[in-house]
């Protein structure tokens, strides 16, 4: 499609990315694409099969073998892998534990990377991840970063889990920070705002409000 539109949704762990991107998609009736969701995927799928982060050989190995697909509507991200959906295991602990680190491999990112603007060619996006500003769609139309304090951050995500007690507190807070560290400081495309983006602290602001000013910004955008 030659006049597809992109937005791009950066911004650290839990700070509302794919539910303010599925949202916004789905009002301007757009494709929303959860690229968190791919790079899960390929976690889950090499911890299934015990692949070590350092052994390059049999990540290629595997991606070429299994036929990893993501499809997307106006309201989520689908991804399966030799045709079996696979969104139900990718909140797994294995999950959890190596995603980031296995998100530091250039070959992966390059990998996904491709698929990703093969993606956003189909029909106007809207795009969440960590680098999609800056690597992934560098001339998308509007480019937005949501930033929240970590306090804020892990209450949203105990309330999707629905846990209060203090021990899943602290290991909400701890993951958060470990995966946001490494995260900000790997060496390819690591999480940081474009310098065109737009930066949005939601931490005084509802659902409703974070999707009106993106739709706003995106409409001035035109
Ligand atoms: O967004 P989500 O929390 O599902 O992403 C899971 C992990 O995937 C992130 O912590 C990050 O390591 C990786 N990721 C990435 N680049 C993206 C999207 C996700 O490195 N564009």
């Amino acid at each position: 499609m030659v006049n597809s539109r992109t937005i791009a949704i950066d911004g650290p762990v839990a700070s509302g990315k794919s539910t303010v991107g599925s949202l916004v998609a789905s009002q301007l009736s757009w494709q929303f694409v959860d690229t968190g969701l791919m790079y899960r995927a390929v976690a889950w799928l090499l911890s299934k099969k015990a692949i070590k982060k350092t052994n390059l050989d049999k990540i290629k190995t595997i991606l070429d073998k299994h036929q990893i697909e993501t499809t997307c509507d106006n309201e989520k991200t689908t991804i399966t892998i030799d045709g079996d959906i696979v969104n139900d295991y990718l909140s797994d602990p294995s999950v959890i534990k190596t995603v980031s680190e296995f998100s530091t491999i250039p070959y992966i990112r390059t990998y996904l990377v491709k698929k990703q603007r093969n993606l956003s060619e189909i029909s106007s996006t809207v795009m969440a991840g960590r680098d999609i500003g800056t690597v992934v769609l560098p001339n998308a139309s509007t480019k937005i970063f949501l930033q929240a304090g970590i306090k804020t951050r892990t209450t949203r995500k105990l309330s999707i889990l629905e846990q209060n007690d203090e021990e899943s507190q602290k290991s909400i807070t701890n993951e958060i920070s470990h995966r946001d560290k490494i995260d900000s400081n790997r060496k390819i495309s690591p999480l940081k705002a474009a310098s065109d983006s737009f930066v949005i602290h939601t931490d005084n602001m509802n659902l409703k409000q974070v999707v009106n000013t993106i739709i706003d910004l995106n409409s001035y955008n035109k």
